[in-house]
């Protein structure tokens, strides 16, 4: 399983100012060796519209909200303030190749945690995983590589990502699962 760091860094320069704004995409790419042997069929879930009701938080199986204050408890000493967590918009299909599990956007404060984990087959504990990925991403800062981009998934960050209570248990469940959300 390959986590591709992807970083994307714009550089805006008006006058003086210059910004940089490092997102993360939590992503993994199906690993090609293993695609027939664990490849699955799933029927498309059904999601509740939740744009309407402005919980975005709150999905059918999983409410994001407590989750995160739970996790900024315990890992963060309840340090991320001002953070929005959403579940992110419903594609039409399930992608082929890789899997955005998270998103966050530093800029906004706004973490996006992919719909296809509001299903009942998926444990809390990845889910929790999932989104200490992200908030992680708060607290550990990125570092420039050659050329002006910001590396985000840092050794420093890898380190710290492992500190996550069930990571072994979720990165197997990972590895054994990721094509459940895949076509
Ligand atoms: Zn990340």
């Amino acid at each position: 399983m390959i986590l591709l760091a992807n970083v994307t860094t714009f550089l805006v320069t008006r006058s003086k100012a210059i910004k940089v704004v490092s997102t993360c995409s939590f992503l993994r790419i199906r690993q090609m060796a293993k695609q027939t042997k664990t490849k699955r069929k799933l029927a498309h879930p059904t999601l509740p519209m939740q744009g309407q009701l402005n919980l975005q938080h709150e999905g059918t199986h999983f409410d994001l909200r407590p989750i995160f204050d739970r996790l900024n408890e315990r890992y963060f000493r309840g340090r991320l303030r001002g953070y929005k967590v959403m579940w992110g918009r419903r594609r039409k299909h399930r992608p082929r190749e890789y899997f955005v599990f998270g998103t966050i956007q530093e800029e906004d404060r706004v973490i996006r945690i992919n719909p296809l984990l509001d299903q009942p087959f998926v444990p809390l504990w990845f889910l929790q995983y999932v989104l200490y990925h992200e908030m992680l991403h708060s607290v550990v800062p990125d570092e420039s590589v050659r050329g002006g981009r910001r590396r985000v998934h840092t050794e420093e960050f890898n380190r710290r990502e492992r500190e996550f209570r069930n990571y072994r248990r979720a990165r197997r469940w990972e590895e054994e699962n990721l094509s459940r959300f895949l076509r």
